[in-house]
C-alpha cells in the first residue's frame, strides 16, 4: 500500500496579504513538523493511527493553529477543546469535548479510544480522564494567545454593533486535523478545536463527533473537517463522504466535492481533507485559503496556505 499522510490547519487563513512573510513562514514551519511527525511513524511501518495523533500534537502546540495552544475562546473569554480520533480498522474511536484543562486532547482521546467505552466523555469528566490516564494538565490560560484575544475583543465588537455575520474566515474559524493511511492499508483520521470565536460556553462542534468532523473506515475513507461545526454535523459529512463512495460508487474527489458543495450551498466556510481505500489524497475548501499538507509516496513534504502548494523537503 502506498503510505498517505494529509493534514489541515483549518480554513481559517488570513487573506495571503495580510499574512507576514515571518508569520507564513512559522506556520509552514510547524505544518512541516506535524507531517513530518506523522511520516516517521508511518515509514516505520507504524499504524495511521499513531501517525494522525503524533501530527496534531504538533499542530496542537503551534500558536498558529487554533487547537490547544492557540484555541479560539469562548463568550466567557475561556478556552473549550473538542477532539476526537478514529480507526478505520476497527472503527474504534474516541472523543472529548469541552475540555478545559488538556494540553494534547488528541492524545486523551486515543486513550479514550484504547479503553474501548465510554466512546465520548465531556468537560470536567473529560479532563479527569486524561489526568488519570497520565496526561499533561495545564491551567486554561496557557491555550491562550494575543491574536485569539484580539479575535475575542473584535467579535464582541461585531456583536454590539450587529456585524458578526460579516466576521472573515480567520476570525471565525480554525481547527487541526490529519487523515493517514498505513503500511497495512489501515486508515485513521483525527481533528481537534478551540471551536470558534466568540462560541456560546458549553457549544460542542462537530470535531469530536465521529461521523461529523471526523471519520474512518477501510475501504472506504478517512476524513477530517473544518469550518461552521453545526452544518458538519447536520450533514454528517464524514460519513456521507464514505457513504457516497461505499454506496454510490463516487471517487473520493466526486464525493468529497459533492459534501462540500452542500455546506456551500448553506454559505459557510468549510474545507476538508480526505484520504481513500488506495491512498490518494484530497484537501478542498471553499474559503481564501486553507493551512494543509500531505506527503506524496516518494517522501516528499507539501505544504500551503492558499492557492499555490510550496515543496517543504523530504519527510
Ligand atoms: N469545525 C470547528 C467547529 O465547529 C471550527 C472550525 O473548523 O472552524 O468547532
Amino acid at each position: 500500500m502506498p503510505l498517505a499522510l494529509a493534514i489541515h490547519g483549518g480554513c481559517g487563513t488570513l487573506p495571503r496579504a495580510e499574512l507576514t512573510e515571518a508569520e507564513w513562514a512559522a506556520a509552514k514551519a510547524d505544518l512541516a513538523a506535524a507531517l513530518r511527525a506523522g511520516w516517521a511513524i508511518l515509514a516505520k511501518g507504524g499504524p495511521a493511527l499513531d501517525a494522525v495523533e503524533a501530527a496534531v500534537r504538533v499542530m496542537e502546540d503551534s500558536p498558529h493553529f487554533n487547537a490547544g495552544h492557540g484555541a479560539a475562546f469562548n463568550a466567557d473569554g475561556e478556552h473549550e477543546l473538542d477532539a476526537s480520533i478514529m480507526d478505520g480498522e476497527t472503527l474504534a474511536a474516541g472523543a472529548l469535548a469541552g475540555l478545559r484543562r488538556t494540553r494534547h486532547p488528541v492524545s486523551a482521546a486515543r486513550s479514550l479510544l484504547r479503553r474501548g467505552d465510554p466512546l465520548m466523555l465531556i468537560g470536567a469528566a473529560g479532563d479527569r480522564f486524561a489526568a488519570e490516564e497520565g496526561h499533561e494538565i495545564v491551567e486554561n490560560g496557557f491555550f491562550s494567545t494575543e491574536r485569539r484575544r484580539n479575535n475575542l475583543s473584535s467579535m464582541k465588537i461585531r456583536e454590539l454593533v450587529g456585524t458578526a455575520a460579516g466576521a472573515s474566515e480567520a476570525e471565525k474559524h480554525g481547527t487541526v486535523g490529519a487523515v493517514a493511511c498505513d503500511a497495512q492499508g489501515h486508515l485513521a483520521a483525527a481533528t481537534s478545536t478551540g471551536g470558534y470565536t466568540n462560541k456560546p460556553v458549553g457549544r460542542v462542534g462537530d470535531s469530536p463527533i465521529i461521523g461529523a468532523g471526523t471519520y474512518a473506515r477501510d475501504g472506504r475513507c478517512a476524513v477530517s473537517g473544518t469550518g461552521k461545526g453545526e452544518l458538519f454535523i447536520r450533514y454528517c459529512v464524514g460519513h456521507e463522504i464514505a457513504s457516497l463512495i461505499a454506496y454510490k460508487g463516487l471517487s473520493l474527489q466526486d464525493a468529497t466535492a459533492a459534501a462540500l458543495a452542500e455546506l456551500t450551498a448553506h454559505g459557510i466556510g468549510a474545507g476538508l481533507v480526505a484520504i481513500g481505500a488506495d491512498g490518494a489524497i484530497v484537501a478542498p475548501y471553499n474559503t481564501d485559503g486553507m493551512y494543509r499538507g500531505w506527503v506524496t509516496p516518494d517522501g516528499q513534504v507539501h505544504v500551503a496556505t492558499h492557492g499555490e502548494v510550496e515543496p517543504a523537503g523530504q519527510a
